[in-house]
């Protein structure tokens, strides 16, 4: 007797796989899932060894499938009220609370309650399925994937990401980059502040300068309406420096992100404010002292997502999900961009609950959620048996 979905999703949950520890356990226990449905599974670890994707291949192993891709990490639950064990599933009033449960062990769980009919059923094309880790923190696990992936005879011909988009089915979002930037300037006393270079009052120019840009997009554009924010954001998140109000600050760190359209033109906007940095501020910094600096280092970074409306992978799971469906643009992003850029591998985000519980204190996932899902699996299953996939 197999887990089914309920099973396998409080088993999920249980496997505190917050970013910061190792995902092993989980991928244990997935992986020894598979191998007792006599599926295969590869794992592509981290450099340390204690975190690993796993990647499978159900079906014919001479073509590309569906892919149903997943990250196993979840987020902090650090100083967050929870009104349950985060970490243990509990049902009340037709939702299941749990942290992961919405983004995104509830769709993990749905596809493994699947494998079963995909390993009894002749499927004419597989289905693959792609579990990574370290997502929430920079979409940098899978990166592994995909390079080990690049080398293989046959790819995946189309991804469904199940990110929470309440089973809409997702063809685009934002990209992002994040940096941080370091301002080194000179501590004098506050007395003679021209004897020093205030590291806090030149990051506050830069930062100005980030505003502007805002501002200038916010008038000029690109927009796109089918986003709720229609347009490329740019944010400053942190910042520190100084040690007392009489001493003339010699150190200020901040770190700000863009989240942009995949249509804009981002490098762009990092070289404006790179510019700024090294043509106007750090002259000006250097002519009191040349020891003085401004380091601008990248963190993070990921593409946007901008499937084509032609492309089958947005009919296909269209039509797995019945109904007039229309196509939807998010802002966070996902490992859907990195698929297409990277691999070529045209995909949608569409998954159970909604991200406006992700990352939350009390985050759920409704039973119906994880139903339309199983639904749609289920559909993607009769359909590979059926026929191949579009071309
Ligand atoms: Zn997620």
């Amino acid at each position: 007797m197999k887990p089914d979905r309920l099973t396998l999703l409080r088993d999920l949950v249980a496997f505190d796989t917050t970013s910061r520890h190792s995902n092993l356990a989980l991928i244990d226990y997935v992986q020894d899932y598979l191998t007792g449905l006599g599926v295969d599974s590869e794992l592509v670890f981290d450099e340390t060894g204690s975190k690993a994707n796993l990647y499978a291949t159900i079906g014919p192993d001479n073509i590309g499938g569906v892919m149903l891709s997943g990250h196993t990490d979840v987020v902090p639950i650090d100083g967050q009220n929870w009104h349950s064990d985060p970490f243990t599933l509990t049902e009340k009033d037709a939702l299941y609370f749990g942290r992961g449960t919405a983004d995104m062990k509830g769709f993990i769980a749905c596809v493994l309650a699947e494998v079963p009919r995909m390993t009894s059923l002749a499927l004419k094309s597989p289905v693959h399925i792609a579990l990574s880790y370290d997502e929430e923190v920079g979409c940098l696990g899978v990166r592994r994937l995909i390079e080990t992936l690049s080398g293989a005879p046959v790819l995946p011909r189309m991804a469904i990401i199940g990110e929470p988009t309440a089973m809409q089915v997702v063809c685009a979002h934002k990209g992002k980059r994040a940096f941080r930037v370091s301002v080194g300037g000179r501590s004098a006393h506050s007395a003679y502040p021209t004897d020093g270079v205030n590291a806090i009052e030149y990051a506050v120019d830069l930062i100005a300068r980030i505003r502007q840009l805002q501002a200038d997009i916010r008038v000029h554009g690109p927009f796109d309406q089918a986003y709720r924010v229609p347009n490329t954001t740019l944010h400053v998140g942190t910042i520190r420096g100084g040690s007392a109000l009489n001493i003339v600050p010699e150190s200020c760190v901040f770190e700000f992100e863009i989240r942009h359209l995949p249509e804009q033109d981002v490098d762009a906007l990092v070289d404006e404010i790179t510019d700024y940095a090294s043509e106007t501020l750090l002259p000006a910094m250097q002519a009191a002292d040349p020891d003085t600096a401004i380091t601008i280092e990248s963190l993070t970074r990921y593409p946007g997502l901008a499937t084509g409306r032609d492309e089958p992978v947005i009919g296909f799971v269209q039509s797995l999900l019945g109904g007039d469906r229309s196509t939807e643009k998010i802002s966070f992003g996902s490992e859907a961009g990195l698929f297409k850029g990277e691999l070529g591998i045209p995909g949608v985000v569409c998954g159970p609950g909604s991200i406006q519980q992700a990352h939350r204190p009390d985050e759920f996932v409704a039973i119906e959620q994880l139903g339309i899902c199983a639904g749609m699996l289920g559909r993607l299953v009769d359909g590979l048996c059926e026929s191949s996939l579009p071309a």
